[in-house]
């Protein structure tokens, strides 16, 4: 029967930017997950640090080198952060300017109803974003005319 020397897991962790995370995840024979990069520490291998070659908690990971990764990754997330801005910004103006057509149509429709102007020649302009147009019709609107056949 092999024994193990049972090697407990450390509770926080320092990468080699000297940055600091706590353990989240260990296992009953003393493995843990690396709090920087997720892998998995295994015990029985005899690991006691992160070996991930990728991860800034890896000791063998030269500081230069770990450095442009964080650098790399807050680039990444500034870029995402302005994407996201960015999209508000045009939902909102899309949002404003719906607010607006509505806006403006509503009164272009009173006055229609106000000159006995015909509502669906003015919403032709409308919707092709002419300048609005009121007219009356001595008999029926010839538009109303043509979609109903
Ligand atoms: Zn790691
Ligand atoms: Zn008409």
């Amino acid at each position: 029967m092999m024994h193990f020397h049972r090697m407990s897991a450390p509770a926080v962790i320092r990468d080699v930017l000297g940055r600091e995370r706590a353990v989240q995840r260990t296992w009953p024979d003393g493995s843990w997950e690396c709090p920087f990069c997720y892998s998995a520490v295994i015990a029985e291998r005899g690991e006691a640090a992160c070996r991930n070659p990728g991860c800034c908690a890896n000791p063998d990971m030269p500081i230069a080198a770990a450095q442009k990764l964080v650098d790399t990754a807050a680039r990444a997330e500034r870029e995402r952060t302005e994407r996201e801005k960015l999209a508000e910004w045009r939902r909102e103006a899309r949002e404003q300017e719906a607010r607006e057509r509505s806006a403006a149509w509503a009164e272009i429709s009173a006055e229609c109803e106000r000159r006995g102007a015909c509502v669906h020649c003015a919403h032709e302009h409308f919707r092709s974003y002419r300048p609005p147009r009121y007219v009356r019709h001595r008999k029926g609107c010839p538009k109303m005319h043509r979609t109903r056949t």
